[in-house]
């Protein structure tokens, strides 16, 4: 079944100026395409060095994953570990990244407290519950390399998830001490805000149609309007486009969807996620969860997009919702609304400088609000002059991900193969 989308964070979040629409020609230092996380985040890096700012967004301001997402800051990434990283990248790009995931939650936490964003943020660590015996074993490994890193990350019994969580479905798990939550809503329009407050023009209904470089700058270019730049940074993520040759292949766009409740009365929701605690689960296809100050728990997971604001595969988000907390069999799920994350075939975060001055940070595989956040950051940097050898993510050249059609096609059946590996496994 098809739903109309209606987000939690569109009804909760801090109110936002309305913006323009890019008209005429203007000149910048800097254009940023996008206005998520990455690309509002190198706003505010690039403001506070004086250059002169231009971004430049389809929507309004986190119309795409960042504003939709599950508001979860958790630290470690989805799918790789240090020994991976070393494999992929080599011993000396492992240790930086490794580093730089470990402290992106920190990081992210003092930039709110630095602006005073009021995004209703909280660090009360990240619970990871396993769903089975095998995922517990498999997280030993994971966890011990994480550690030998100072993650921090502590491992916990059956009954203590049960306590922590309010679910007896996982067999154990583990809390990472500097996972949060945040409204991403308004933590994106608190970024943006202290982006124009140091100077930064954002364009919103501004959709960049085409990019061209002649005598050493930059034009991109709006349906009715342009800007002249020197640098341009890239952050479409999971809704990139042709703009550049080959980058819309180099990722796989997969949607993720959530739902969430009315605020609920203590005796139904007393026992869950009693002390604030993210939650996220290691099933392959993934579930999260949080509980909200005023009493609601948002849970989440893949889904299907339609366009026009309509989502699908909220039924079974519902179903698997009260399967694992059966206190909330019955409750009003008033709120589903989803967005597109950025898969990469190696599943890194990709820093691409595909020509002088055109820079592009992508690729966060589903877990991208701290590092996305991080990546921004980075890029900024690079164009503050930055070695590029220098910097937490290798420089990569763009590539398509071979059978990229042939994956996106199997994505729907590919899912309900590995929910099935994932209830099998978990019995
Ligand atoms: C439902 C959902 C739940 C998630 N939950 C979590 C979570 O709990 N924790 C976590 O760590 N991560 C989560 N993620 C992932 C995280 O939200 C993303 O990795 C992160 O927000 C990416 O930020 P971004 O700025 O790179 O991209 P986005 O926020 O997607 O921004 C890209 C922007 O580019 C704009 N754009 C595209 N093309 C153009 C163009 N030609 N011209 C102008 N603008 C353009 C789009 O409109 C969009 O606003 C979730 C994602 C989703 C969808």
């Amino acid at each position: 079944m098809v739903y109309s989308s209606r987000s939690l964070w569109s009804e909760t979040a801090t109110s936002d100026s309305p913006r323009h629409i890019l008209t005429g020609s203007h000149r910048a230092d800097v254009v940023i395409i996008g206005a998520g996380f990455t690309g509002l985040r190198a706003a505010l890096e690039l403001s506070e060095s004086g250059l002169s700012v231009v971004v430049l967004e389809a929507g309004d301001v986190a119309h795409g994953a960042s504003g939709s997402s599950g508001g979860q800051v958790n630290p470690i990434p989805p799918f790789n570990t240090p020994s991976q990283f070393r494999r992929l990248l080599g011993t000396e790009y492992a240790e930086r990244l490794t580093n730089t995931y470990i402290q992106s939650a920190d990081d992210l936490f003092a930039t709110i407290k630095k602006y005073q964003i009021d995004c209703q943020a909280r660090q009360n660590g990240w619970l990871r519950v396993f769903h089975s015996a095998k995922a517990l074993r498999k997280e030993e490994v994971c966890v011990k390399e994480w550690n030998e890193h100072g993650a921090g990350i502590e491992f916990i019994g059956r009954s203590e998830i049960e306590r922590k969580s309010g679910t007896s479905a996982y067999h154990s798990g583990i809390i990472t001490p500097q996972g949060g939550a945040v409204q991403p809503l308004s933590l994106s329009r608190g970024l943006a805000k202290a982006a124009e407050q140091r100077g930064v023009k954002i364009y919103s209904k501004s959709a960049v149609l085409s990019l061209d470089k002649s005598e050493g700058k930059w034009t991109a270019k709006t349906s009715i309007g342009s800007v002249l730049s020197d640098w341009v940074i890239i952050a479409t993520n999971g809704y990139t486009g042709d703009l550049i040759p080959g980058l819309s292949k180099s990722i796989i766009p997969i949607t993720s969807i959530q739902i969430a409740t009315d605020p609920l009365p203590e005796e139904t929701i007393g026992s869950i996620l009693p002390e604030g605690h993210t939650m996220s689960d290691t099933r392959r296809v993934i579930m999260i969860a949080r509980r909200e100050p005023d009493n609601r728990i948002a849970y989440g997971s893949h889904g299907r997009e339609f366009g026009n604001d309509t989502i699908g595969g909220v039924e079974w988000l519902i179903k698997d919702a009260e399967r694992v907390f059966p206190q909330l069999r019955g409750v009003n799920w008033s709120y589903r609304w989803g967005g597109k994350v950025a898969l990469t075939e190696d599943r890194l975060p990709h820093l691409h400088e595909p020509k002088p001055g055109l820079l592009v940070g992508l690729g966060y595989n589903g877990r991208g609000v701290a590092i996305s956040n991080i990546m921004g950051k980075v890029l900024a940097k690079r164009v503050l002059g930055a070695n590029p050898n220098a910097l937490p993510f290798p420089t990569s050249p763009i590539m398509k991900i071979p059978f990229r059609s042939l994956k996106k096609t199997l994505e729907g059946p590919a899912i309900w193969f590995l929910r099935l590996l994932d209830y099998l496994e978990s019995r």
